[in-house]
């Protein structure tokens, strides 16, 4: 019952155990006198359409080569990468119409117009030359630096996954135990107030109190022909009350390991169903991060990749998954509580979508 509450889409390796939440691995479960418990009458559940597995292929991946920097910017008429920054760190800064990439030699941290990203593999130096890998020239550099700007096509149909819900309430209010899954539910709530009226046709996998598995909110995705796909989460950390910020997750592109594994192993050379969109993921990724660090002020954590959601895996159009805040840090906390910090999360994310 658990496995079907937390509903990963696909089945951890090495039979390792799933998480009930993203946030902790220390979930508390339902319980007597558990302040997050959900209302005497769940509401329903839809019914599982398909398979909860998807489709997923191993494969081996071509052997890619590091390639010189230069000599990539010179094959795509951009101008050469300038050094940037002073000694111990050495940084590189690459210039399109689109905007500006700052690399830092030795780090999967690099920046795209001012905010992070984090890269596959680190840059490294070889005979005095940059050398990026081909993974990361072909799912980070083209998309943002050379590819044409993210632009929403057909009935423009967003189908928002407010986390958790019913006996799965996520993580928990540091200052008073409030649960995520009330915060997501009403960021979800306001956001689609101001789509209304904005082209687009919201859907959101749930709109009370309840439990839908990770796999049911992909069906639902598909049932309702969504062109893109925003779940949407706080963090936690706890017991550390320390770590703060907003980071947004797509899924790792084959051949690349993750940003986050949460002790789940991270299989390279698997394919997912989302893998098609790997461009537009990191595309609107970084979208709904410019919004949402520029409305809420929140320090940037970065764009990162993992392998082990359930709600981005199967998924066949620009998916991501935010976590917009530490509800583990009192700070962030009790901002996360105000209906005003809500609602500036909501119009940064219609913001990105305008
Ligand atoms: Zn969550």
């Amino acid at each position: 019952m658990l496995i079907l509450l937390a509903g990963c889409t696909t089945a951890p390796r090495n039979n390792q155990p799933l998480p009930t939440v993203w946030e902790q691995t220390n979930a508390v479960p339902s319980s007597a006198g558990n302040p997050c418990l959900p209302s005497a009458r769940p509401a329903p559940v839809p019914a599982p359409a398909f398979t909860p597995v998807p489709p997923k292929v191993s494969r081996p991946v071509p052997v890619l080569t590091w390639t010189s920097l230069n000599e990539w910017t010179a094959e795509h008429r951009l101008p050469a990468p300038k050094r940037v920054g002073n000694l111990p760190v050495t940084s590189y800064a690459i210039t399109s119409p689109q905007g500006t990439m700052v690399l830092e030699i030795g780090s999967r941290e690099a920046t795209w117009r001012g905010l992070e990203i984090l890269l596959g593999f680190p840059p490294e130096i070889i005979d005095n030359q940059v050398f990026v890998h081909a993974l990361d020239l072909k799912k980070n550099l083209e998309p943002l630096l050379l590819g044409a700007p993210l632009t929403f096509h057909g009935n423009r149909i967003l189908v928002l996954d407010p986390g958790h819900g019913g006996s799965n309430s996520g993580t928990h209010s540091v200052l008073d135990g409030r649960c995520e899954k009330e915060f997501t539910l009403d960021w979800a709530l306001r956001i689609r107030s101001l789509l209304a009226t904005n082209g687009w046709t919201v859907f959101l996998t749930r709109t009370n109190d309840s439990a839908v598995s990770l796999s049911n909110r992909v069906v639902f995705a598909e049932a309702h022909h969504a062109d893109v796909f925003i779940s949407l989460h706080f963090n936690s950390a706890a017991p550390d009350k320390k770590q703060n910020g907003l980071e947004i997750y797509c899924l790792t592109p084959t051949g690349m390991p993750s940003t986050l594994t949460r002790g789940y192993s991270d299989v390279w050379t698997d394919r997912f169903p989302d893998n098609a969109y790997d461009a537009e993921n990191l595309q609107l990724a970084v979208r709904l991060q410019a919004e949402l660090i520029r409305c809420s002020g929140e320090e940037d954590r970065g764009v990162r990749r993992a392998r082990f959601m359930g709600v981005l895996l199967g998924q066949k159009r620009p998916a991501v998954l935010i976590e917009a805040g530490f509800l583990s840090n009192p700070a962030e906390a009790r901002r996360i509580e105000t209906p005003a910090f809500r609602q500036e999360l909501a119009e940064a994310v219609a913001n990105a979508l305008k």
